[in-house]
């Protein structure tokens, strides 16, 4: 069902006391009353102690990756089902980040969605246009491949599991943020996309979050755009007072 989530995205950041630190500081920091997910995405070292840590919280726990086999000799990869038997019930997948410096393609991609499903993780899906993409006016297609691509495949009951991502590379750690309308303009196109595939209802329900450069000083307006259904964080998820300010802003 459609509703609006807050996601912190750690990446490579926090070692094991750092991490029970900011957790700490984050329970006692955000609110347990506003009607929002709060999710943090910890590194895989730490997601464990992040479960138990959470236990009684309203704070979900995802994990950034993993690898879309079974199991086998795939040394330093993490698989779904190692996710689920710690507790984690969610996966990020499809970061630009994993895309561009892991060379993760949208078929890959499609196969770790199979896969996560399957072991009945949620997926956030990330997608989102690099900025010379958008200089060329590229930007509508490059989205509509990346969905059709990554997630096109999938049967409307499996998108109940399915959290979309728009995250524009050119925004991603760069201090620029899409503009409130751009975000929009995005957002808007990427639920009438899932509506021409699947439908008014699998596009109604659907999350789609926006990711890039959000900071508390401009979450309030990019949130308030109808389609805008909440956040993925990087930066300002490791601040507690920044993080627990945005969560405020939904
Ligand atoms: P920043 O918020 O640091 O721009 O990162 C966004 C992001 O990549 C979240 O996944």
């Amino acid at each position: 069902m459609r509703h609006s989530i807050v996601a912190g995205n750690w990446k490579m950041h926090k070692n094991a006391h750092e991490t029970e630190d900011l957790l700490n500081d984050l329970i006692e920091k955000l609110p347990s009353d506003k009607e929002v997910e709060i999710i943090v995405a910890p590194t895989f070292v730490n997601l464990s102690s992040a479960v138990q840590h959470l236990e009684f919280t309203n704070i979900g726990v995802a994990a950034q990756n993993m690898h879309q086999a079974e199991s086998g000799a795939f040394t330093g990869e993490i698989s779904a089902d190692m996710l689920k038997n710690i507790g984690v019930d969610i996966v990020i997948l499809g970061h630009s980040e994993r895309r561009s410096y892991f060379h993760e393609t949208d078929a890959l991609l499609a196969n770790k969605v199979d896969t996560a499903l399957k072991h009945e993780l949620r997926v956030i899906f990330c997608f989102g246009e690099e900025l010379k993409d958008r200089q060329n006016q590229q930007h509508f297609n490059i989205v509509e491949n990346q969905l059709k691509d990554g997630l096109f495949h999938l049967d409307a009951k499996a998108w109940e599991n399915i959290v979309l991502a728009y995250e524009p590379v050119w925004a991603i750690g760069t201090g620029e943020t899409a503009t409130p309308d751009q975000a929009q303009e995005m957002h808007q196109f990427i639920r009438q996309t899932v509506e021409d595939k699947y439908g008014r209802e699998v596009a109604e329900n659907v999350s789609i979050l926006y990711g890039g450069s959000v900071k508390p000083d401009n979450a309030k307006e990019i949130f308030s755009k109808p389609d805008v259904d909440g956040g993925l964080i990087g930066g300002a998820a490791l601040k507690a007072d920044d993080f627990a300010a945005i969560v405020n802003a939904v």
